[in-house]
């Protein structure tokens, strides 16, 4: 059995998605200040914080706004606005409507 090009078409895929992330990307995520912000609420809550309340443990991959940037932009850069949570949590709040935005 000849072998996949199985690394080639992950690489590809990769680039592919960086590129997706860059050309779609509100600007805002790629800022400095929200880079800064996003990795200080990271460390300061490293799990899922909707997980926890059922006591499960989840690494947060996810900074979400609570109140959404389209509502309220001056909320954007509040910590107290910000909630970490995993992929699975971060999903079911946004539901199939917006599948690709980060936060
Ligand atoms: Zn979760
Ligand atoms: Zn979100």
């Amino acid at each position: 059995m000849p072998l996949k090009p199985k690394t080639n078409y992950q690489d590809i895929k990769k680039m592919m998605n960086v590129r997706y992330a860059v050309s779609n990307a509100d600007p805002f995520y790629s800022s400095t200040p929200w880079q800064r912000l996003r990795k200080v609420k990271l460390q300061q809550s490293a799990l899922c914080e909707d997980c926890l309340l059922q006591n499960r443990y989840e690494p947060a991959v996810h900074v979400h706004h609570v109140v959404p940037r389209d509502v309220d932009r001056s909320k954007e850069l509040m910590m107290n606005n910000l909630k970490s949570l995993c992929h699975s949590c971060h999903s079911r709040i946004h539901g199939d409507r917006v599948p690709e935005r980060r936060a």
